[in-house]
């Protein structure tokens, strides 16, 4: 092979959306983290039930998380911990979200196996950057 086919086949690999996993039970939070997440071309999957999260994320292995810790039935830090117990889903990075902003809970958060923690109102500046980092390609 010559050095021009060489430099035609470095063509950068196309990349593949990210998937996030939304855990949210409230609808208006997550139409407007889906919208946020979509308008920057992240492919979203939705639920507001925290054992429908776990089997979501088995089937379909997103690439990240955004876990609501406040869910009608299982807590989203209970959530976290079955995830993280389990080898099919452990790697997934967790990013908890919650309108506790109780000393403590941020701990609590990363005991259970949280990756990172962002509090409602969310900033989204900050917000956007926490996501891009986990979806980073140097992560793998
Ligand atoms: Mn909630």
């Amino acid at each position: 092979m010559n050095a021009r086919n060489a430099s035609n086949i470095a063509a950068p690999w196309p990349e593949r959306q990210k998937r996030i996993l939304i855990v949210e039970d409230n609808l208006l939070n997550m139409r407007l983290l889906k919208d946020l997440l979509e308008a920057h071309r992240y492919e979203t999957l939705t639920t507001g039930d925290g054992l429908q999260a776990i089997s979501l994320a088995r089937e379909q292995l997103p690439d990240l998380i955004l876990m609501d810790l406040q869910l009608p039935d299982v807590s989203g830090l209970e959530v976290t911990r079955r995830l993280k117990a389990d080898e099919r889903t452990n790697r997934i990075p967790v990013i908890a979200v919650t309108a506790f902003a109780m000393a403590g809970d941020e701990k609590k958060a990363l005991d259970s196996g949280c990756d990172a923690y962002v509090t409602k109102p969310i900033a989204l500046d900050s917000f956007l950057r926490t996501v891009a980092a986990f979806l980073a390609p140097q992560r793998e």
